[in-house]
């Protein structure tokens, strides 16, 4: 199956990109060109592999792509949004309604449960605080831990943590989540059971894009773009579909 066969047939051609990544070059200061001429696009429905070494510019991508920091040179489009032609208060607002993020130390807040911790999710998409509590657990019982929802992050296991903070990425609705190295704090068992939950994401509908140096983890996903010293040097996308 090509890109454009998978798309869903009710997506119409005009819609715009979830994400597109146009000519991107980023340099760090001290003269490290973190990215090099990076152009991505990613379509509704899709989970991608950013996929390379250490130091490759994985998470200053996934930053840019996240519009958590801007480029030097290219552009990012974020659902037809222009990232570069917002100020920064623009700019969450626009995380806060279209983008999810889960990384790799899960960042939950130790004070809040469960269910608090994925109703921050929802503290800038101007839901009323009763209605953040009932998204929330349905956040929670969408990754499978309605049984945890009172629980402290303390109180759960690492794979179970980074599920909160999954379901925290989810409870908005995104147009897209970004993950940077989502099983990278995980053991073996752990970080196949949140990596599975984000494939049966994506087949719910989730657009998905997911960080990992693990050749391994890309190799399972429907599409791989691969970075090395900043620059994109492979794009496949499977034959078939996800793991
Ligand atoms: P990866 O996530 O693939 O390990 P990074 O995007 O973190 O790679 O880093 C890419 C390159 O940019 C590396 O050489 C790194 O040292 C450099 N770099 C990343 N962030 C900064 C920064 N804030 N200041 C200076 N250099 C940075
Ligand atoms: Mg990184």
């Amino acid at each position: 199956m090509n890109r454009s066969s998978a798309r869903s047939a009710a997506t119409p051609l005009t819609t715009a990109p979830v994400l597109l990544v146009d000519d991107v070059s980023k340099n760090h200061p001290g003269g490290v060109t973190a990215l090099d001429r990076v152009s991505l696009r990613v379509d509704e429905g899709e989970l991608v592999a950013i996929v390379g070494p250490s130091g490759s510019g994985k998470s200053t991508l996934l930053h840019i792509m996240g519009t958590l920091d801007r480029p030097t040179t290219g552009t990012v489009h974020v659902a037809g949004h222009d990232a570069s032609a917002l100020g920064d208060r623009h700019l969450s607002a626009l995380r806060a309604r279209l983008l999810g993020f889960v990384f790799q130390h899960f960042h939950l807040t130790d004070g809040l449960d469960a269910t608090e911790n994925v109703a921050t999710g929802l503290l800038y998409a101007g839901v009323p605080r009763r209605g953040r509590r009932s998204l929330a657990r349905e956040a929670l019982a969408r990754v499978g831990l309605d049984h945890r929802r009172s629980h402290l992050p303390r109180q759960l296991s690492g794979g179970e943590r980074q599920r909160v903070a999954i379901a925290r990425a989810l409870v908005n609705r995104p147009a897209l989540v970004l993950a940077d190295e989502p099983t990278g704090a995980l053991d073996a068992a752990n970080g196949e059971t949140v990596l599975n939950l984000l494939v049966e994401l994506n087949a719910q509908g989730t657009t998905i894009a997911l960080i990992t140096h693990d050749r391994d983890i890309a190799a399972r996903l429907p599409r791989r773009v691969e970075l090395r010293d900043g620059r994109v040097t492979a794009d496949v996308t499977r034959a078939g579909s996800a793991a």
